[in-house]
């Protein structure tokens, strides 16, 4: 899976890039698009069908938010077109840009109306309508003051002014003037529409407060800066996380555990599985219509489930206690699998090298899966010394990989942990 992942993310997910970029993707494409991309996860080339081991919302969010970090193909091509409109609003006057300007109504300097002509193919009215979701995420920086409209643009660091100060808003004149109308080198230079009434001067005088710490002009056009980073430059990838963020977001998920461990991609994937809890044991293939008689394969006492497997079998655990009594740690086990990735990361304080120590759940877990395949596809059954030989072979080579002028002893391996 740990390959395929990759193709998906640097291939698959890459073709339709330039389409995205000017078209909105429609949902018949999105859809069959999304049946490719979730298939060749899951079965690869293979005829048979393959089990989809987790929803296709979940895998298509971010690493961080519980996913496996495919792209969301609505959420790509929305963060593509919104880089139109900043350009657009930080127009430089190219082609395009002219051609845009001459054919829509403008709405304000940065801007044209949104486009509501019923007929025709328009490009820009799809993309038109993802202003909003730019203007939120970005601030205006004044130079010369003259695009930036005083009350309506967001350009002062405590908000939108119209929206704070309405009831100044409504006794000024010139409501839409510019910030290069309204100042002067003396200062602000307001009209009132009539005289103030006595509870409004301390409203009145809260405003000017507000406003009254201003730079002053300087030369150079006005900036839509864009506030998902540092530089105020709209980046795409940046805006598709900003937006994968707000999808959902699931508490304490070990994501640093799964994929920044040092051990191969496919076993990183199938410890995401296993925090997913779905892989393939016995519950879940009965969850989807096979009947079985389950049991553990290793202690044959109980229900074959994630948990159990990995986690809480008798089997399983002599595992767990090499580790725990080389250290001397003592360690409650927790109820889930990525409760236990967090909980042994905590544990670790005491390890002397915390990404060695990092990389033991996932030995365990890799040993204690072949070892159940073994049992259960080719009938073979190892003694639980074998297996604990194998899951500290695993570790020794993964830390020689980390750490190539290292010795190979077991010995060695242990102690350094
Ligand atoms: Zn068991």
């Amino acid at each position: 899976m740990g390959g395929r992942l990759t193709l998906i993310n640097s291939v698959l997910d890459a073709l339709p890039i330039y389409m995205m970029s000017l078209f909105p993707i429609p949902p018949g494409v999105t859809k069959r698009l999304d049946s490719i991309r979730r298939k060749f996860l899951w079965q690869g080339n293979k005829e048979m069908k393959g089990f989809h081991l987790v929803k296709w919302k979940s895998v298509i969010t971010g690493k961080k938010n519980g996913g496996l970090g495919i792209k969301n193909l609505n959420l790509q091509s929305k963060a593509l077109q919104m880089k139109w409109l900043w350009k657009y609003a930080n127009g430089n006057q190219l082609l395009w840009e002219r051609v845009i300007e001459a054919k829509y109504i403008p709405e304000d300097k940065w801007m044209t109306k949104e486009v509501t002509t019923p007929y025709g193919v328009s490009l820009w009215r799809s993309i038109r309508n993802l202003w909003d979701e730019v203007k939120n995420n970005s601030k205006v920086k004044v130079f010369d003051g003259r695009k930036t409209m005083f009350w309506k643009d967001n350009w002062h660091e405590k908000g939108n002014l119209e929206e704070l100060f309405p009831d100044v808003y409504n006794l000024v004149t010139f409501q839409q003037g510019f910030i290069a109308d309204l100042w002067t080198p003396q200062g602000w230079n307001f009209n009132f529409r009539r005289h103030l009434n006595d509870w409004e001067v301390q409203r009145v005088a809260d405003f000017l407060n507000t406003v009254e710490p201003f730079n002053g002009l300087q030369t150079g056009k006005d900036v839509l800066w864009w506030t998902g980073n540092n530089r105020g430059v709209y980046k795409v990838s940046r805006a598709y996380k900003l937006m994968d963020q707000t999808n959902q977001q699931i508490k304490n998920w070990p994501w640093k555990q799964i994929w920044k461990s040092r051990i191969p991609y496919k076993v990183s994937c199938f410890v995401w599985l296993l925090a997913k809890e779905a892989a393939l044991t016995q519950d879940n293939v009965m969850k989807r219509g096979i009947t079985l008689c389950s049991r553990c394969f290793l202690c044959g006492e109980t229900l074959e489930n994630v948990n159990h497997l990995f986690l809480h079998c008798k089997y399983t655990q002599q595992l767990w206690r090499i580790f725990l009594s080389h250290k001397g740690i003592s360690w409650t086990m927790p109820g889930k699998v990525s409760e236990a990735l967090k909980s042994w990361e905590e544990a670790g304080v005491l390890a002397k090298d915390r990404g060695r120590w990092r990389l033991i759940p996932a030995s365990i877990w890799w040993a204690i899966w072949k070892e159940r395949n073994s049992r259960c596809f080719e009938s073979i059954e190892n003694s639980v010394q074998k297996v604990k030989l194998n899951c500290i072979l695993l570790l020794c080579f993964w830390c020689n990989q980390l750490y190539s002028n290292d010795t190979v002893s077991i010995i060695d391996v242990l102690d350094s942990i």
